[in-house]
């Protein structure tokens, strides 16, 4: 099952290929009558955000100690972040079946990006301007910030279409189809059997913390 060539390095490269698919992955088995769940806790999605780089190691430890001290308010971010996660898995999925768009779900995640747009700027940089996902970082939620961003470039992009679900029915991962000839069937380059893999190493990762 395991395509021997593959390592951790470039798991990324070969699964989600964009922040906002790498996030929904966080829920596996998607087809299964129990999936397996990532973000079980607050802890898991600063982890997961430190892991994807969208925090610093300071941030992310801001963040669990501000946690700590505000359980429900951490509770309340893990749920928006689950929230926002379905929210977009229902918008792309439905992109990669044909089907039609969940409209409830489109205004979910305009609520979300309202907020991304409020605190966005422009900023200069050596080769012109570029975006800049403003907001409090010290906020228990602003990872969903990026994450959000990410999602709403990817929709409005000619790769929107290239994003496709995984063949296999348990699996339901997304993915960025980037082939020549658009053929890729599979999360990974010819089965699912990397992410075992995956999971092993975002688990270690939860370790080391
Ligand atoms: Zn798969």
């Amino acid at each position: 099952m395991c395509d021997k060539n593959t390592d951790i390095g470039n798991l990324k490269e070969l699964l989600g290929r964009r922040l906002c698919l790498d996030f929904i992955n966080t829920l596996s088995w998607r087809g299964r009558q129990k999936p397996e769940e990532l973000l079980h806790t607050y802890r898991d999605l600063v982890d997961w955000s430190r892991y994807e780089n969208i925090l610093t190691d300071q941030d992310a430890e801001i963040l669990a100690r501000q946690a700590e001290r505000h359980p429900s308010e951490a509770k309340k971010a893990i749920s928006s972040a689950l929230k926002l996660r379905e929210a977009v898995y229902s918008i792309f999925s439905s992109i990669a079946e044909g089907a039609a768009l969940p409209k409830k779900d489109l205004s979910i995640f305009n609520r979300y990006l309202s907020r991304v747009m409020m605190h966005s700027k422009i900023i200069e940089t050596q080769d012109g301007f570029s975006w800049e996902t403003g907001g409090d970082k010290n906020k228990l939620d602003w990872m969903l910030n990026p994450i959000t961003r990410s999602a709403a470039e990817l929709l409005v992009s000619d790769e929107a279409r290239k994003v496709k679900e995984c063949r296999d029915n348990a699996c339901r991962w997304l993915f960025l189809d980037s082939s020549r000839n658009q053929s890729r069937r599979w999360c990974a380059m010819k089965d699912c059997g990397n992410r075992a893999k995956a999971r092993r190493f975002y688990k270690r990762k939860k370790i080391q913390k």
